[in-house]
């Protein structure tokens, strides 16, 4: 965790702007980490993979889910400014459907959200309150509130970003190798990354987005580099401009589907 150099960061910058941190975990340390992350006030946002959970054995799975919940009801109190995402990205996905139904029942559970036969009783400040189940998902209703700034998000699993050739382990050299025999699929489009945001991945490796999770656009490292470095760097600036001028110049980017979505 790289909570401390960030908040200095930020601290420091002459703007008056302070640096937003928002973290993306699958929450299994969550029950060690999760006081350092309500300490920090850097932090903005943390968002919980929970649809991870489906792929493993169901008691741990049930493990995980618990300290999540625990942590965001400690949120809740202590740390209400923070918004919280457990995402459920996996929706459509049939063998997901047993993990998310339970996953659903567990936080409707912990925050006090009552079935519909019960709704009734419930006064109208209650209203917010009711189930959320899967039926409620749909493609232009994705976000769902539990309490205060918790919130559910749904969505259907997206495909990650892969160079041929490389590897989850491939380093940013490895892959422009690999890039020599590639076709890329795509060539012209644009993100807002290094712009808005960049991403740091748990080692420290700062990177231009949280889909790049083996760091295949390797920037620099938040240990032995200023922010301000890294961002200004030749590769950073070439990507960067790229993006301004519709241009997806890293392979990484060119194999991306999720920029289709920016014009
Ligand atoms: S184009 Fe895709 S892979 Fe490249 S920075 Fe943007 S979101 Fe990440």
């Amino acid at each position: 965790m790289y909570l401390k150099k960030l908040e200095q960061v930020s601290a420091n910058r002459t703007d008056g702007k302070k640096l937003q941190l928002n973290l993306t975990t699958n929450g299994t340390t969550i029950e060690r980490v999760g006081k350092s992350i309500l300490a920090s006030t850097a932090v903005r946002q943390v968002n919980f993979s929970t649809h991870a959970y489906a792929e493993l054995p169901f008691d741990e799975a049930a493990e995980n889910l618990q300290n999540v919940l625990d942590f965001c009801r400690m949120v809740a109190v202590a740390r209400p400014d923070m918004y919280i995402n457990l995402r459920l990205w996996n929706v459509g996905d049939e063998s997901s459907n047993a993990w998310n139904k339970y996953m659903l029942e567990q936080v409707n559970k912990a925050f006090g959200h009552v079935d519909n036969a019960d709704k009734n009783r419930a006064d109208s400040a209650d209203k917010n309150r009711a189930t959320i189940t899967l039926e409620h998902f749909c493609s232009r209703h994705k976000s769902f509130l539990v309490e205060g700034r918790i919130y559910i998000h749904q969505d259907s699993r997206f495909e990650w970003p892969e160079v041929s050739g490389s590897s989850p382990t491939s380093t940013t050299s490895q892959t422009l190798k690999a890039l020599g025999s590639a076709q890329p699929a795509y060539l012209k489009g644009t993100c807002r990354a290094l712009d808005t945001h960049c991403a740091i991945l748990h080692d420290g490796r700062v990177v231009a987005c949280c889909l790049d999770h083996s760091g295949q656009i390797t920037l620099g490292h938040i240990q032995e580099n200023s922010l301000a470095e890294i961002l200004t760097s030749p590769m950073a600036t070439n990507i960067r401009e790229g993006f301004a001028n519709h241009e997806l110049r890293h392979p990484f980017c060119q194999s991306c589907k999720f920029c289709k979505r920016f014009k």
